[in-house]
């Protein structure tokens, strides 16, 4: 069983909906012994009217963060340093401090600052907007003169930012678009082919494996109409055959419903690539959990 979530968001950020001590609260009911929170820091987005900036405002995140920590483990709430998952399954949740970075080529330096300036436990790299625009908008797609040119376009941003910044430990749900793939809103959902996309997708596994980072599994594929983990199960063997190892687990819980959903579905799929284990981080280092025998 997976006891780990590494990708949840609160009202910290623009779009999450619950408040951290509740999600820490539903972690505990679900048998979790790690939750890490990693808010929105979608720097230089020009989201539509109405739909926020998806810019934490760090200090009163991580203030909160080491209230809860506090109030979790008393003696050990230490900057993530030396905190370990407690045994007892509904006791303390080891609470870790994250940010979910939105890349563009154009902010390198300015994620550089910013990562500097906070301890962050954990932080994922991905790609949001993408020439100026977010999947998750009609926008986007209508850029392209087809579906899969819009894909291309996604990814190739993707290998980009892979090799451009150094400030992720995981490249967040590297296929992310296809959540928002007309054919997807449509309801025919198309089986996901490596093939058609396995130049550029090699190339972006290739570096992030040879920058020593890591991908994640993000299972809100399975309750976003793609009835799969982000990325696609094709991705994650491929990544595996490349020499992949460092792999993180998350929800991307925005709501305390959805935290560890479809971990069971999120096990099975990495057991069936070859994986024996996954990893959580504690400042900035990746640590090993093997999946029970
Ligand atoms: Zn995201
Ligand atoms: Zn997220």
């Amino acid at each position: 069983m997976i006891r780990s979530d590494l990708h949840t968001h609160t009202t910290f950020s623009t779009d999450g909906k619950s408040e951290m001590a509740d999600m820490i609260e539903s972690a505990r009911g679900r048998r979790i012994q790690t939750i890490c929170f990693t808010e929105h820091m979608d720097y230089d987005t020009h989201y539509p009217e109405g739909e926020g900036t998806f810019v934490v405002d760090t200090d009163s995140y991580m203030k909160r963060v080491r209230e809860l920590q506090f109030r979790e483990n008393p003696d050990n709430a230490v900057l993530g340093a030396g905190q370990s998952a407690p045994d007892d399954m509904y006791g303390p949740v080891e609470v870790l401090f994250g940010v979910e970075l939105g890349l563009q080529p154009h902010l390198v330096e300015h994620y550089k600052k910013y990562t500097a300036s906070y301890p962050f436990d954990f932080i994922i790299g991905s790609s949001h907007v993408t020439g100026g625009i977010d999947p998750a908008f009609p926008e986007f797609w209508e850029g392209y003169r087809t579906e899969k040119d819009a894909v291309l376009a996604y990814f190739e941003c993707e290998y980009k930012c892979a090799s451009l910044f150094d400030t992720y430990d995981v490249y967040g749900h590297i296929d992310y678009a296809l959540r928002y793939a007309p054919s997807v809103k449509k309801g025919e959902t198309r089986e996901f082919s490596y093939d058609e996309y396995g130049d550029i997708l090699d190339e972006l596994l290739k570096t992030i494996i040879s920058k020593g980072k890591g991908i994640e599994l993000n299972s809100a594929g399975y309750r976003k109409g793609l009835h799969r983990p982000n990325p696609d199960i094709s991705i994650l063997k491929r990544y595996k055959e490349l020499g992949g190892e460092i792999l993180t687990i998350g929800s991307d819980a925005h709501v305390t419903t959805d935290i560890a959903a479809d971990f069971d579905l999120a096990e099975k799929a990495l057991r069936s690539c070859g994986f024996t284990g996954h990893y959580i981080f504690r400042n900035r280092k990746p640590v090993r959990i093997d999946f029970d025998e």
